[in-house]
């Protein structure tokens, strides 16, 4: 069976409403919260609540979850009123990507001009 938890992983425990994070949207599949440290006016995380590491775990089962994640990614993005004025979308993945947390997020951040291409 896939894992469905990591004791040991912060974004699993946040799921799991250990911190009583404010979810700014919520399903049995996905969360979706405040980044602690935000790089942008709008900076919001949406995890599945599965521990899944990173973009390159995923497998063909997961697509609807990925949809689902942008479809998210767009209500939130409407709710901060980004819609017309555009927002980025990120999956960091792997250690040259930066990532730092090994639980599979996408980054909404918006409300600023972005460089391109990214840093
Ligand atoms: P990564 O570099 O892995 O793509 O991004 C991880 C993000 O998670 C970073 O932007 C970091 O600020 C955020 N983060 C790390 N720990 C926590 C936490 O405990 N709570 C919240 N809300 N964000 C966190
Ligand atoms: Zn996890």
């Amino acid at each position: 069976m896939r894992q469905t938890i990591n004791t040991d992983c912060i974004f699993c425990k946040i799921a799991a409403g250990e911190f009583g994070t404010e979810f700014l949207y919520e399903s049995p599949e996905i969360v979706a919260f405040r980044d602690i440290h935000p790089k942008a006016p709008t900076h919001i995380l949406i995890i599945p609540r599965r521990h899944i590491p990173k973009v390159s775990d995923l497998t063909e089962e997961d697509e609807k979850l990925i949809g689902r994640m942008i479809t998210v990614a767009n209500i939130l993005a409407e709710q901060e009123g980004l819609r017309e004025r555009g927002f980025r979308l990120i999956f960091n993945c792997g250690r040259e990507s930066g990532q730092e947390v090994f639980h599979l997020h996408l980054h909404l951040l918006g409300g600023r001009l972005f460089n391109w291409p990214p840093g």
